[in-house]
């Protein structure tokens, strides 16, 4: 993954959106969790409406504590998989176990390997072992030599379609969730070819605090960012605190269309989705 062997950035396709080098930074949205079909496919036409190129959404969830929800499991990933054909978002979605990686890359565009995960080496390899492009998130504890050496994993094994994500760090700091490492992405650029996006949700821990620090990343050189959209964010199941409401997320997608402009890396026109831009017109008048 080191530019000493590959010096010209890499270019990672999902299926028709493109991640990397110079082209527009993607912006993946949706909930922290796919929690009902209500749920997801009203936030998936919402945010392919308001130009989100991919919808995230976990149905495998790795939560902190055991009692904690902890997804639908494959009846979540039959849920993204309808939110996908109705709207044409890409989806990505979390593996947490290697014996998964086949039933998950069944459904999704690409596999997200979480922070908890970032070194579990049996998964890394095993979603090296498949095709499937990968969205690698940066561990909680990690530094970034230990990233790039998860991501080694993952390309060593066979599969070279890898996406960095910082999604910040635990620090002495308790104000926010976790510490966006702003300055990993002008680093990773140095040192890696890999495209690097952000994270903003997880890291601040509060909604308020997401587009401060999505407009940073931008600025910074990310290609793209993942922010958790939820239709209901008091009555989440997971992660509600830092999850935009619908409104919430289409002013900040508008804020982001001047930053990325500035930036000389305009954001892609909204896609031709007249079923997403239909349903989503007849909900929003609701
Ligand atoms: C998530 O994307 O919902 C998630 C659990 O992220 P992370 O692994 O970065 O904590
Ligand atoms: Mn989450």
């Amino acid at each position: 993954v080191s530019r000493d062997h590959h010096p010209e950035s890499s270019r990672v396709r999902v299926n028709g959106v493109v991640f990397g080098s110079d082209r527009a930074p993607v912006i993946i949205a949706g909930p922290c969790a796919v929690e009902s079909r209500d749920q997801i496919l009203d936030v998936a036409m919402r945010v392919a409406d308001a130009g989100a190129r991919m919808l995230r959404g976990g149905a495998f969830k790795p939560r902190t504590s055991p009692y904690s929800f902890q997804g639908l499991g494959e009846r979540g990933l039959e849920l993204l998989a309808e939110a996908r054909e109705r709207t044409g978002l890409r989806i990505v979605t979390e593996v947490v176990a290697p014996d998964d990686v086949e039933l998950v890359a069944g459904y999704a565009d690409m596999l997200q390997v979480g922070a908890r995960n970032m070194q579990n080496f049996r998964l890394l390899q095993a979603v090296g072992e498949r095709s499937t492009a990968v969205l690698l998130k940066r561990g909680l504890m990690s530094n970034i030599d230990e990233w790039l050496g998860a991501a080694e994993y993952v390309v060593a094994a066979g599969n070279p379609r890898v996406v960095l994500c910082e999604r910040g760090i635990r620090t002495f700091e308790t104000a926010t969730r976790n510490t966006l490492d702003v300055s990993s992405i002008p680093v990773l650029r140095d040192r890696s070819h890999l495209p690097v996006i952000a994270d903003p949700s997880h890291a601040a821990g509060r909604r308020e605090w997401v587009p401060a620090l999505s407009r940073a990343a931008l600025a910074a050189g990310a290609d793209g960012l993942v922010i958790e959209v939820h239709p209901d964010p008091e009555n989440a199941l997971s992660d509600g605190r830092q999850s935009l409401d619908l409104e919430g997320f289409r002013d900040l997608v508008v804020e982001l269309r001047d930053i990325a402009g500035a930036l000389g890396r305009p954001l892609a026109d909204r896609p031709e989705t007249s079923e997403a831009d239909g349903l989503a017109r007849r909900s929003a008048s609701r």
